[in-house]
């Protein structure tokens, strides 16, 4: 898919105020610092469409762009901030839990995460939650610039293995880096195809 145009539709903190539209929507979510915004950027073309974050975990909110004007792309606050008080993690919850159970027109949920780590909790928590509510979703691995070739691999391979505990099939993933373009066309091609349906 060729992005012609991308641009910032709306900000909130509330799912009742997200647009009314019924484009479909595909969300990128993940935790802070995974490169959610550099991905953004990157697969929309734009340097500065998605703010790099400077202070991870500070903003909590739902954001909106409108993709080729036909679809949306949801950008989600980061999760796991190890600062954040246990009390703002809890609105966090409650706000991302409203999102994804109201928002009918969310097509598929992309969960980022970065290439380099071992599995974290906190992201097998998060899918085998989405899984439970049958949303869909696929991964994205970030930054595979900083693995070697030799090392990408087995790192995905070590995911594939820990997720392979939980459920049945690995998940439909993507490998991708902001720096490079890797996977750029791989994820937006699966959303093309899937608008086409
Ligand atoms: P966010 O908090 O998830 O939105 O993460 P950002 O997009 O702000 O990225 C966090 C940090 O990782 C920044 O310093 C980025 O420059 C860096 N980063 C993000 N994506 C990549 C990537 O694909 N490759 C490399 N080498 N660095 C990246």
């Amino acid at each position: 898919m060729k992005i012609s145009s991308a641009e910032f539709v709306i900000s909130n903190s509330d799912v009742g105020k997200c647009p009314k539209d019924k484009l479909p929507e595909y969300a990128f979510i993940g935790r802070s610092n995974v490169g959610k915004s550099s991905l953004i950027n990157m697969l929309t073309g734009r340097k500065s469409l998605a703010k790099t974050s400077g202070r991870p975990g500070k903003t909590q909110l739902i954001n909106h762009f409108i993709i080729n004007k036909n679809w949306f792309l949801v950008d989600l606050p980061g999760y796991g901030y190890a600062r954040v008080s246990k009390s703002a993690k809890k609105v966090f919850q409650k706000f991302i839990t409203a999102y994804f159970s109201k928002r009918t027109q969310l097509v598929n949920a992309f969960v980022l995460v970065d290439c380099r780590h071992e599995p974290q909790k906190i992201d097998l928590e998060f899918m085998q939650w989405l899984g439970e509510n049958q949303i869909p979703f696929s991964i994205i691995f970030t930054k595979a610039d900083k693995l070697s070739k030799n090392k990408l691999p087995v790192h995905i391979n070590n995911y594939t293995q820990e997720m392979l505990k939980y459920w049945e099939e690995m998940p439909n993933y993507f490998i991708t880096s902001s720096s490079s373009g890797l996977g750029k066309d791989d994820v937006l091609n699966y959303i093309e195809e899937i608008n086409k349906q």
